[in-house]
Protein backbone atom coordinates (compact mmCIF):
# COMPACT_ATOMS: atom_id res chain seq x y z
CA UNK A 1 0.00 0.00 0.00
CA UNK A 2 1.05 3.36 -0.73
CA UNK A 3 0.24 6.97 0.61
CA UNK A 4 1.39 9.99 -0.57
CA UNK A 5 1.97 13.14 2.32
CA UNK A 6 2.22 16.81 1.92
CA UNK A 7 5.14 17.90 4.43
CA UNK A 8 4.67 21.90 5.22
CA UNK A 9 7.27 23.72 6.66
CA UNK A 10 7.10 26.10 9.50
CA UNK A 11 8.02 29.37 10.79
CA UNK A 12 7.67 30.79 14.10
CA UNK A 13 6.19 34.15 14.61
CA UNK A 14 7.09 34.01 18.20
CA UNK A 15 10.05 32.63 19.72
CA UNK A 16 11.47 32.87 23.33
CA UNK A 17 12.80 29.79 26.01
CA UNK A 18 11.95 31.19 29.28
CA UNK A 19 14.90 28.66 30.36
CA UNK A 20 16.81 26.00 29.95
CA UNK A 21 16.52 22.50 31.95
CA UNK A 22 19.04 20.49 33.29
CA UNK A 23 19.64 18.43 31.01
CA UNK A 24 20.45 21.69 28.40
CA UNK A 25 17.52 20.94 26.38
CA UNK A 26 14.78 24.75 26.21
CA UNK A 27 11.65 24.96 27.63
CA UNK A 28 10.40 26.39 24.71
CA UNK A 29 7.06 29.49 24.35
CA UNK A 30 6.25 30.04 20.76
CA UNK A 31 3.52 30.62 18.18
CA UNK A 32 4.44 28.34 14.88
CA UNK A 33 2.61 28.40 11.74
CA UNK A 34 2.49 25.65 9.18
CA UNK A 35 3.56 27.55 5.44
CA UNK A 36 2.71 26.19 1.83
CA UNK A 37 5.72 25.28 0.81
CA UNK A 38 5.69 21.09 1.34
CA UNK A 39 7.99 18.70 0.76
CA UNK A 40 5.96 15.75 -0.85
CA UNK A 41 6.66 12.06 1.27
CA UNK A 42 5.53 9.08 -0.86
CA UNK A 43 4.80 5.95 1.59
CA UNK A 44 4.95 2.41 0.86
CA UNK A 45 4.41 -0.77 2.92
CA UNK A 46 5.85 -3.54 2.36
CA UNK A 47 4.50 -7.31 3.84
CA UNK A 48 6.96 -10.11 4.89
CA UNK A 49 10.25 -7.69 5.10
CA UNK A 50 11.51 -5.57 8.39
CA UNK A 51 13.67 -2.97 6.00
CA UNK A 52 13.26 0.54 6.29
CA UNK A 53 14.65 2.72 3.22
CA UNK A 54 14.81 5.99 2.58
CA UNK A 55 15.50 8.16 -0.75
CA UNK A 56 15.47 11.95 -1.71
CA UNK A 57 16.45 13.91 -4.58
CA UNK A 58 18.81 16.27 -2.11
CA UNK A 59 22.17 15.49 -2.15
CA UNK A 60 22.65 16.80 1.24
CA UNK A 61 20.64 14.88 3.11
CA UNK A 62 21.75 11.14 4.84
CA UNK A 63 18.93 8.49 3.95
CA UNK A 64 20.15 6.47 6.79
CA UNK A 65 19.22 5.90 10.66
CA UNK A 66 19.92 9.70 10.91
CA UNK A 67 16.84 10.96 8.67
CA UNK A 68 14.22 11.71 10.76
CA UNK A 69 12.12 10.47 8.48
CA UNK A 70 13.52 6.52 8.94
CA UNK A 71 13.20 7.42 12.33
CA UNK A 72 9.39 8.16 12.09
CA UNK A 73 9.35 4.43 10.52
CA UNK A 74 11.42 3.07 12.73
CA UNK A 75 9.00 3.87 15.40
CA UNK A 76 5.60 3.36 14.31
CA UNK A 77 7.02 -0.16 12.70
CA UNK A 78 7.56 -1.00 16.57
CA UNK A 79 3.40 -0.71 16.82
CA UNK A 80 2.83 -3.50 14.16
CA UNK A 81 2.94 -7.52 14.35
CA UNK A 82 4.07 -8.79 12.21
CA UNK A 83 6.18 -6.61 11.11
CA UNK A 84 6.06 -5.01 7.62
CA UNK A 85 9.28 -2.95 5.59
CA UNK A 86 8.71 0.74 4.61
CA UNK A 87 10.07 2.66 1.33
CA UNK A 88 10.08 6.38 1.88
CA UNK A 89 10.76 8.85 -1.22
CA UNK A 90 10.95 12.61 -0.15
CA UNK A 91 11.15 15.39 -2.70
CA UNK A 92 12.57 18.00 -0.96
CA UNK A 93 11.15 21.67 -1.51
CA UNK A 94 12.17 22.96 1.74
CA UNK A 95 15.55 24.41 2.53
CA UNK A 96 17.73 22.32 4.68
CA UNK A 97 18.89 23.14 7.92
CA UNK A 98 17.25 26.22 7.34
CA UNK A 99 15.26 26.78 10.70
CA UNK A 100 12.19 25.77 8.67
CA UNK A 101 11.51 22.23 10.64
CA UNK A 102 12.21 20.51 7.11
CA UNK A 103 13.19 17.20 8.86
CA UNK A 104 10.73 17.51 11.16
CA UNK A 105 8.02 17.98 8.95
CA UNK A 106 9.00 14.71 6.96
CA UNK A 107 9.19 12.64 10.12
CA UNK A 108 5.28 14.19 10.58
CA UNK A 109 4.57 12.91 7.41
CA UNK A 110 5.97 9.60 7.93
CA UNK A 111 4.18 9.76 11.57
CA UNK A 112 0.67 10.36 9.92
CA UNK A 113 1.12 8.05 6.83
CA UNK A 114 1.50 5.13 8.51
CA UNK A 115 -0.91 5.77 11.25
CA UNK A 116 -3.09 5.36 8.04
CA UNK A 117 -1.88 2.92 5.98
CA UNK A 118 -1.18 0.64 9.32
CA UNK A 119 -4.67 1.39 10.38
CA UNK A 120 -3.33 1.67 13.68
CA UNK A 121 -6.10 4.72 14.71
CA UNK A 122 -3.78 6.83 16.70
CA UNK A 123 -5.03 10.08 17.81
CA UNK A 124 -2.59 13.24 16.51
CA UNK A 125 -2.61 14.09 20.56
CA UNK A 126 -0.94 10.75 20.68
CA UNK A 127 1.25 10.95 17.66
CA UNK A 128 2.38 13.85 18.77
CA UNK A 129 3.78 12.25 22.22
CA UNK A 130 5.45 10.35 20.40
CA UNK A 131 6.76 12.58 17.69
CA UNK A 132 8.43 14.42 20.41
CA UNK A 133 11.05 10.99 20.62
CA UNK A 134 11.83 12.23 17.56
CA UNK A 135 12.88 16.04 17.25
CA UNK A 136 11.14 19.14 19.63
CA UNK A 137 9.32 20.37 16.34
CA UNK A 138 7.79 17.19 15.36
CA UNK A 139 4.98 17.57 17.74
CA UNK A 140 4.00 20.49 16.26
CA UNK A 141 4.54 18.99 12.51
CA UNK A 142 1.65 16.52 13.30
CA UNK A 143 -0.97 19.32 13.25
CA UNK A 144 0.35 21.87 11.39
CA UNK A 145 -2.52 24.42 12.73
CA UNK A 146 -1.18 28.19 13.87
CA UNK A 147 -0.53 26.96 17.66
CA UNK A 148 0.88 28.19 20.89
CA UNK A 149 4.23 25.15 21.56
CA UNK A 150 5.31 24.97 24.74
CA UNK A 151 7.42 22.60 26.99
CA UNK A 152 10.01 20.53 25.26
CA UNK A 153 7.88 20.88 22.14
CA UNK A 154 5.50 18.65 22.97
CA UNK A 155 2.26 21.06 24.61
CA UNK A 156 0.83 22.05 21.61
CA UNK A 157 -2.86 24.40 21.72
CA UNK A 158 -4.22 25.81 18.35
CA UNK A 159 -4.64 29.41 18.28
CA UNK A 160 -7.14 29.81 15.61
CA UNK A 161 -6.65 31.27 12.11
CA UNK A 162 -4.10 33.55 11.20
CA UNK A 163 -5.49 37.31 10.15
CA UNK A 164 -4.99 37.39 6.37
CA UNK A 165 -1.61 38.12 5.29
CA UNK A 166 1.49 37.12 2.58
CA UNK A 167 4.72 35.89 3.64
CA UNK A 168 8.03 36.24 2.50
CA UNK A 169 10.54 34.05 3.16
CA UNK A 170 14.57 34.13 2.58
CA UNK A 171 16.60 31.79 3.01
CA UNK A 172 20.60 33.11 3.23
CA UNK A 173 23.51 31.17 1.58
CA UNK A 174 24.46 29.46 5.08
CA UNK A 175 23.23 26.96 7.07
CA UNK A 176 23.24 26.91 10.71
CA UNK A 177 23.56 24.00 12.84
CA UNK A 178 20.33 24.30 15.45
CA UNK A 179 22.49 22.05 18.11
CA UNK A 180 25.28 25.25 18.19
CA UNK A 181 22.90 27.99 18.21
CA UNK A 182 21.15 26.19 21.17
CA UNK A 183 24.12 25.52 22.99
CA UNK A 184 24.44 29.07 23.51
CA UNK A 185 21.55 29.96 25.11
CA UNK A 186 22.94 29.71 28.29
CA UNK A 187 26.05 31.93 27.70
CA UNK A 188 24.37 34.52 25.34
CA UNK A 189 22.15 36.99 26.53
CA UNK A 190 18.54 36.46 25.72
CA UNK A 191 16.10 38.85 23.71
CA UNK A 192 12.82 37.41 25.74
CA UNK A 193 9.42 37.87 23.53
CA UNK A 194 6.14 38.62 24.27
CA UNK A 195 4.31 35.48 23.03
CA UNK A 196 0.94 36.58 24.93
CA UNK A 197 0.32 39.60 22.72
CA UNK A 198 1.15 37.56 19.55
CA UNK A 199 -1.58 34.49 20.99
CA UNK A 200 -4.22 37.64 21.92
CA UNK A 201 -3.41 39.11 18.81
CA UNK A 202 -4.42 35.88 16.70
CA UNK A 203 -7.18 35.56 18.59
CA UNK A 204 -8.21 38.74 18.13
CA UNK A 205 -7.30 38.86 14.31
CA UNK A 206 -5.40 41.75 15.05
CA UNK A 207 -2.90 41.94 12.22
CA UNK A 208 -1.04 45.01 13.40
CA UNK A 209 -0.59 44.34 17.10
CA UNK A 210 1.03 40.46 15.35
CA UNK A 211 3.20 42.20 13.11
CA UNK A 212 4.18 44.63 16.05
CA UNK A 213 5.26 41.72 18.10
CA UNK A 214 6.47 38.91 15.99
CA UNK A 215 9.88 38.30 17.28
CA UNK A 216 12.96 35.80 17.82
CA UNK A 217 14.90 35.44 21.33
CA UNK A 218 17.65 33.04 19.14
CA UNK A 219 17.95 35.62 16.44
CA UNK A 220 20.88 37.63 18.43
CA UNK A 221 22.73 34.32 18.36
CA UNK A 222 22.71 32.91 14.98
CA UNK A 223 22.92 37.25 13.48
CA UNK A 224 26.08 37.45 15.50
CA UNK A 225 27.58 34.53 13.46
CA UNK A 226 25.69 35.48 10.03
CA UNK A 227 25.50 39.47 9.69
CA UNK A 228 23.40 38.26 6.24
CA UNK A 229 20.42 38.00 8.11
CA UNK A 230 20.13 41.54 9.76
CA UNK A 231 20.82 42.83 6.03
CA UNK A 232 18.15 40.71 4.73
CA UNK A 233 15.78 41.87 7.39
CA UNK A 234 16.97 45.43 6.78
CA UNK A 235 15.69 45.02 3.13
CA UNK A 236 12.40 43.62 3.14
CA UNK A 237 11.31 46.58 5.24
CA UNK A 238 12.85 48.61 2.86
CA UNK A 239 10.76 46.97 0.47
CA UNK A 240 7.38 47.20 2.26
CA UNK A 241 7.57 44.02 4.80
CA UNK A 242 5.34 45.46 8.10
CA UNK A 243 7.80 43.16 9.89
CA UNK A 244 10.34 40.44 9.44
CA UNK A 245 11.99 38.08 12.09
CA UNK A 246 14.25 35.03 11.87
CA UNK A 247 12.57 31.51 11.92
CA UNK A 248 13.61 28.78 14.59
CA UNK A 249 17.52 28.71 15.36
CA UNK A 250 17.85 30.76 11.36
CA UNK A 251 19.08 31.55 9.13
CA UNK A 252 15.90 31.37 7.02
CA UNK A 253 13.78 35.23 7.53
CA UNK A 254 10.80 35.57 6.74
CA UNK A 255 8.64 39.48 6.77
CA UNK A 256 5.06 39.79 6.49
CA UNK A 257 2.29 42.18 4.38
CA UNK A 258 -1.02 42.05 4.24
CA UNK A 259 -1.10 43.60 0.39
CA UNK A 260 -0.26 40.50 -2.48
CA UNK A 261 1.04 43.36 -4.61
CA UNK A 262 3.40 44.61 -2.14
CA UNK A 263 4.14 40.85 -0.87
CA UNK A 264 5.10 40.57 -5.04
CA UNK A 265 7.26 43.65 -4.96
CA UNK A 266 9.06 42.09 -2.01
CA UNK A 267 9.73 38.64 -3.26
CA UNK A 268 10.96 40.59 -6.70
CA UNK A 269 13.46 42.73 -5.42
CA UNK A 270 15.10 40.41 -2.86
CA UNK A 271 15.25 37.60 -5.55
CA UNK A 272 18.04 40.05 -6.81
CA UNK A 273 19.75 39.93 -3.18
CA UNK A 274 19.01 36.33 -2.59
CA UNK A 275 18.90 32.94 -3.71
CA UNK A 276 16.55 31.50 -2.31
CA UNK A 277 12.63 33.16 -1.72
CA UNK A 278 9.12 31.84 -1.71
CA UNK A 279 5.91 33.76 -1.47
CA UNK A 280 3.58 31.75 0.71
CA UNK A 281 0.92 32.33 2.91
CA UNK A 282 0.21 30.26 6.50
CA UNK A 283 -1.82 26.78 7.14
CA UNK A 284 -4.81 27.32 9.05
P1 LIG B 1 15.61 22.03 13.38
O1 LIG B 1 14.26 21.36 13.49
O2 LIG B 1 16.72 21.23 14.01
O3 LIG B 1 15.60 23.48 13.72
P2 LIG B 1 15.97 22.88 10.67
O4 LIG B 1 14.60 23.26 10.35
O5 LIG B 1 16.91 24.02 10.90
O6 LIG B 1 16.01 21.89 11.86
P3 LIG B 1 16.25 20.60 8.91
O7 LIG B 1 16.07 20.83 7.45
O8 LIG B 1 15.19 19.85 9.63
O9 LIG B 1 16.58 22.00 9.55
O10 LIG B 1 17.67 19.88 9.11
C1 LIG B 1 18.29 19.75 10.35
C2 LIG B 1 19.18 18.52 10.35
O11 LIG B 1 18.36 17.37 10.25
C3 LIG B 1 20.17 18.46 9.20
O12 LIG B 1 21.44 18.15 9.76
C4 LIG B 1 19.72 17.31 8.35
O13 LIG B 1 20.80 16.56 7.81
C5 LIG B 1 18.93 16.45 9.33
N1 LIG B 1 17.81 15.71 8.71
C6 LIG B 1 17.47 14.46 9.01
N2 LIG B 1 16.40 14.07 8.28
C7 LIG B 1 16.07 15.10 7.50
C8 LIG B 1 15.05 15.28 6.52
N3 LIG B 1 14.17 14.32 6.21
N4 LIG B 1 14.96 16.47 5.93
C9 LIG B 1 15.84 17.46 6.28
N5 LIG B 1 16.82 17.32 7.17
C10 LIG B 1 16.94 16.15 7.79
Amino acid sequence: MEILEKAPAKLNLSLDTPFVHQDGEPEWNMVMTAIDLSDHVYIKTIPNSSTITVKTDSGFLPCDERNLAYQAAKLMQSFITPKQGVEIEILKKIPVSAGMGGGSADAAAVLRGLNKLWKLKFSNNHLAKLALQIDSDVPFCVYNKPSLVTGRGEIIQPIGTLPQMWIIVAKPSASVSTPSVLKQIREQKIEHQNVDKVVLAIKNNDYDTLSQNIGNALEPITQKRLHEIHRIKEKMIHFGADAASMSGSGPTVFGITQKYSRALHIYNSLRGFCKEVYLVRALS
